[in-house]
Formats: structure tokens, sequence, C-alpha cells
């Protein structure tokens, strides 16, 4: 007997007969007598539907009501998966991220979790109740509800696998387990048994969509192993996220794609530029740093941020990349910023 989290994602609760299924993977863990905490993300496509609704309204919806939108997504989950596994006959109590103590700082739409005050859930695993809780989401100081960013829920699986000390974190997801390349793009994909917390960071955030990279960096820190497994297959034991082991025999342990990325070259004037003398390289322009700065402030990914051709006289380009949903944004930040830029040439490429 011990203490176990779930999750499962949007797919493996996309219908009320998924649900139902869901609801018995959950209720013959805790038949087996352990204490269960169940993550859940929004059913299907939710989220998606949400922001296009959003996106109908307005091109600049407030952050605030962005997160009050998407929060309601995963609050149909619990409310749902809380009522299948009731009318298998088990006692089960759904909580929101703000009702499982879920703190988290104030950037909405990309807010990291802070602290989690561990007893409502405590209180409800030692009562015998499974726990199903709301992923993705927290509750501010200001006592505002924020969002974690896209496939937040797998961060929120880990965070309450730390705050419980449960013995497992599994993530039951739509794929048995971690591949060496996405087998859907490549038929000679394997899958792996086991993987080390570093490889799994590289291939997340090189793009290999099935965990979320935040999660995984989570999970290294707080040291969690995870195992990823099917939701249609719930016997398979899928694949474990965990401390390097041994020396692998690989060199390689997988690749990864991501075509979900936009690259932004701007070709700035050397006029920017001032020589600072000192070592012949010349300095960031200030309106470089703003850029960089807004679109941190933004929540913004972006990566890959080059300056080329700094010591030279000519060819000066800034090079970097961002998710393609927020390619809209950033070329407005750039807009604004067009003066302190010294009006630069803008090359977008979203083939990359
Ligand atoms: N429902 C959210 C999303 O679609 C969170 C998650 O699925 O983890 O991004
Ligand atoms: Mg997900």
């Amino acid at each position: 007997m011990g203490r176990v989290v779930q999750k499962f994602g949007g797919t493996s609760v996309k219908d009320i007969e998924h649900i139902r299924n869901v609801a018995k993977i959950v209720v013959k863990a805790a038949e087996s007598g352990h204490q269960v905490a169940t993550v859940v993300s929004a059913m299907g496509r939710t989220t998606d539907a949400l922001i296009a609704l959003a996106d109908e309204l307005t091109d600049d919806a407030a952050p605030r009501e962005m997160d009050m939108l998407l929060a309601t997504g995963e609050q149909v989950s619990i409310a749902l998966l809380s009522m299948a596994v009731q009318s298998l006959g088990v006692k089960a109590r759904s909580f929101t991220g703000a009702q499982a103590g879920i703190s988290t700082d104030g950037r909405h739409g990309c807010a990291r979790i802070k602290e989690i005050d561990a007893s409502p859930l405590e209180k409800c695993l030692s009562s015998g109740e499974v726990a199903i809780v709301a992923g993705f989401q927290g509750i501010s100081g200001k006592s505002e509800i924020t969002t974690l960013g896209r496939g937040g829920s797998d961060t929120t699986a880990v965070a309450l696998a730390a705050a419980l000390k449960s013995d497992s974190c599994d993530i039951y997801t739509d794929v048995n387990g971690v591949y060496t390349a996405d087998p859907n793009a490549l038929s000679g994909a394997r899958r792996l048994t086991a993987i080390s917390y570093e490889e799994m960071l590289e291939l997340s955030a090189a793009g290999a969509q099935v965990l979320n990279q935040r999660s995984v960096e989570m999970a290294m820190n707080e040291g969690v192993p995870i195992r990823l497994r099917s939701t249609f297959e719930p016997d398979d034991v899928g694949t474990l996220i965990t401390h390097k082991f041994d020396t692998p025999a690989y060199t390689v342990c997988g690749i990864a794609l991501d075509t979900n990325q936009v690259a932004f070259k701007l070709k700035l004037s050397q006029a920017l530029f001032q020589a600072d003398g000192s070592d012949g390289t010349l300095p960031y322009p200030e309106g470089v740093s703003e850029l960089l700065q807004r679109l941190n402030k933004l929540g913004i990914a972006c990566d890959m941020f080059t300056l080329l051709g700094r010591s030279e006289q000519s060819a000066l380009e800034l090079f970097f990349t961002s998710e393609k949903r927020s390619a809209r944004k950033v070329e407005s930040v750039i807009d604004d910023l067009k003066e302190a830029l010294g009006h630069p040439e803008i090359i977008v490429d979203s083939d990359v």
C-alpha cells in the first residue's frame, strides 16, 4: 500500500466513454489499497477551442481573462471524472488548483508553481477519498487564477507527486512510452524502457511533444521518477524517466523534431552600434535589450538568440525563434520598438 499520483491528458478524457475508462484505472489503483491523487487535463481539444473563441472576439485578450477562460477546461474534467469514479462506488472529490493549495507567481499564461500547501489533499487522501485535481492551473498571491502554459498539467502532476511524497508519478497519455523518434514520422523508431532526466529534457526542449519540458525539469530537481504510459494499455509499464543509472550503450538516445517554430531575422543598421573600445566588440544596442526584456515579460518563449556580425562592419543580423502561436505578438513588439531598433528589415520564416 502506498501513495500514487496519476495524470491523464486530454486525449484520455476526450468524451464520456473515455472518462469512464479513466475512472476504471483510478478505481483499480484505489481498490488495490493505494491513496490516489489524479490530475486531469481539459477534455480533448477543449483548450484550443477556448483559445479560438477568444481569438474570434479580440486580438488582444487580457492575460487575466485568458486564464479565467482556459482554467474552465480542466474544471469540467475534474467534476466529470469525480462523478465517474463515484458511480463505480469509490469516494472521490474534485479540487481546482487553488483548492489543492497550488500557489503560483502572477505571470498569467506561463505561471510557475511557487509552493504547494498539501494539507487539503493530505486530508482527502487520509480519509480514503480519491483526490481529483485540475491540472495546468493555480492561484497567485493576489488570489488570481493562473495557468502554467500549454501542456502544464504534466507539471501539476510532478509538483503534486513531490509535495505529497508520492511513491510514483504515472503520466498516462495516448502513446505507450518515449520513443527514439516520433513513430508517426519514422517507422524505425523504438520504444525506450528507461531514459534519464537529462536526455528527456533535451528531447523535450528540442520538440518532443510527449512530456512538457518544465515537468521534466521539475522531476529532475525534485527527484520524482515519472512513468510515461498509455491510458489504452494500462497494464503496459511504458517508459521510466529517472536518474541515470548506468552508462547506456548508445551515444544518441533519440531525435526530436519541432515544426511549431518560426524564425525572425532582423537586419540591424550599423549605426545602432557604438564600439566600446575595450575589446573591439560592440555592445548590444538598447533596442535589442529592450526587445528581449519585453518578450520575456510577455512570457513569450524565444530561443536561439544570436547577434551575427557584431564585430564586423556590415551584415549585422539579430536571429531568434519563437513558437508559431506567439509570432503575431513578437511582430507587434518589434513594431513597437522599430525606432529603437533603427527600422530594421524583418524576415519572418515559418518553414523551419
Ligand atoms: N489543457 C491544457 C493544454 O491543452 C493543459 C494540458 O493539457 O496539460 O495545454
Ligand atoms: Mg498535454
